[in-house]
């Protein structure tokens, strides 16, 4: 009930904050992220890469819906402070019910993402340089990541179509199981001893084409199935410590399953695996620091992310579908979302360096790697 009354304030206060962003968007100048922030703090954002290992772009299967919407995701990216998103979505969202439904989703979501980004004046990162070079010339860029492999539908030809239309960050699972099924996920009964030989095969397919796995909804035999077979370090992109909670004991309970354990994450991260943190269970940006600051102290910081699952750029126009906004992901935030993030980590201990690497040295380590030939 307290969380029905939350969400619905939320929508108000979202309906009415839609209403300044068009404002904002007729009078860019304006821009709330440039005039307020502390110069200390911009310098180290504009000294260092971001990325977000998880971010969501989902967006409607049907066209006719789509073609309405205005996505603001250069102005929204540029404000967060971040050099590059992980632009994630998934196709599993309602539930598949047909063969050849999945392939069709994720086509449709592609073509609406070729869209959005060229209205944006934003590109896909191809190759690891491009990462790199978007840093230097301070533009911002999209990696193309899809959470859950149900769009290869068993044919592995496909994840080469993918790859060509620009994927190169690929997670094996979401909710709802893929079919035939990748594996284990970490929210059913296990069934599949980790992952399944069509699981296995689609390792070794994105191994081969240079796309970055991402073990996130995996089960723990499932995670320690593809350390075995990959090739390439891997990245469980939006997960966080077992122990840390938060203040929602409700929250925390569902949580549970979707969270890692210290002896988990020291197997991944000795294999190379980098674990992204969400901002679930954290009510604040300190709070999220000191979650971040809770896994490094259990894996160092060469292997923690940020991987915050939140909504880059929903659409603009249509509020009702908002869900938590990455720039908003906390109450009366005006500077951007690493802006703010760097500001806590600063407060929480931790030195430039070290930011650097979580902020996104780390995933871009990784990904050079997964894509290297
Ligand atoms: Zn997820």
């Amino acid at each position: 009930m307290h969380k029905i009354n939350q969400n619905h304030s939320r929508r108000i206060f979202l309906t009415r904050l839609s209403t300044a962003g068009i404002a904002l968007a007729l009078n860019p100048i304006s821009s709330w992220a440039v005039e307020e922030q502390d110069p200390k703090i911009k310098n180290i954002v504009t000294r260092i890469m971001g990325i977000d290992a998880h971010n969501h772009m989902d967006l409607p299967f049907n066209k006719a819906e789509f073609k309405g919407q205005k996505y603001e995701l250069a102005g929204e990216l540029k404000n967060s402070g971040f050099t590059a998103i992980a632009m994630t979505f998934c196709v599993d969202r309602p539930a598949l019910t047909k063969e050849g439904e999945a392939w069709e989703r994720f086509i449709t979501t592609l073509d609406e993402m070729d869209e959005i980004l060229k209205e944006n004046g934003l590109t896909r990162v191809l190759k690891a340089a491009d990462l790199k070079e978007a840093y230097s010339k301070n533009k911002q860029i999209v990696i193309q990541s899809v959470e859950g492999g149900h769009f290869i539908e068993g044919r592995l030809e496909r994840i080469e179509i993918a790859y060509k239309r620009g994927l190169r960050h690929i997670g094996l699972m979401h909710d709802g199981q893929s079919s035939p099924p990748m594996g284990d996920i970490y929210t059913d009964p296990p069934k599949y001893g980790g992952l399944t030989e069509f699981g296995v095969n689609t390792i070794k397919e994105s191994n081969r084409l240079g796309i970055l796995i991402d073990l996130a909804h995996c089960s723990t035999d499932a995670v320690n199935k593809a350390i075995e077979i990959s090739t390439r370090p891997m990245i469980i992109s939006h997960t966080g410590l077992n122990t840390q909670l938060g203040g929602d004991e409700q929250m925390a309970k569902m949580m549970m399953p979707r969270l890692i354990s210290k002896e988990q994450a020291k197997i991944f991260a000795a294999v190379g695996g980098v674990i992204g943190v969400w901002t679930h269970l954290a009510n604040s940006p300190l709070d999220y620091a000191r979650n971040i600051r809770a896994l490094v102290d259990i894996v160092g910081t060469e292997h923690v992310s940020m991987g915050t699952d939140t909504k880059m750029a929903p659409p603009s126009n249509a509020p009702d579908r908002f869900g938590k906004k990455t720039n908003l992901s906390w109450d009366n935030e005006k500077q951007g979302f690493f802006y703010v993030v760097v500001d806590a980590l600063l407060k929480t201990g931790f030195a430039e360096k070290e930011i650097e690497q979580i902020g996104g040295g780390n995933y871009s380590r990784i990904f050079a790697k997964a894509m290297s030939s």
